[in-house]
């Protein structure tokens, strides 16, 4: 995986975990209007599905890291905190 990917879903993750969410793993596909292999890479709350998108280049429409779980806390974490370990173990995909 290209390092300013790998960045951008640390990132991603770091953010999304202090709202609360536990994100799962991310899923590339090919947005609307982006050439093949230009991936949108998506995670999703295990708590509440809301989501994270990160797009290594974006459209002049688009941002490198989007999605409401950056936007909103977790309404479902049952712990009330962020879950730690979560930062430290590595993001597949
Ligand atoms: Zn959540």
């Amino acid at each position: 995986m290209p390092t300013k990917l790998r960045k951008l879903k640390e990132e991603a993750v770091i953010s999304c975990t202090k709202r609360l969410h536990n994100m799962g793993n991310f899923i590339g596909w090919t947005g609307v209007g982006h050439k093949e292999g230009q991936r949108i890479h998506t995670a999703y709350c295990k708590y509440c599905r809301l989501y994270v998108q990160v797009i290594l280049r974006p459209l002049p429409n688009e941002i490198n890291i989007g999605g409401n779980a950056v936007a909103i806390t977790c309404p479902n974490n049952p712990y009330k905190e962020p879950i730690k370990a979560r930062l430290k173990s590595p993001i597949i995909n």
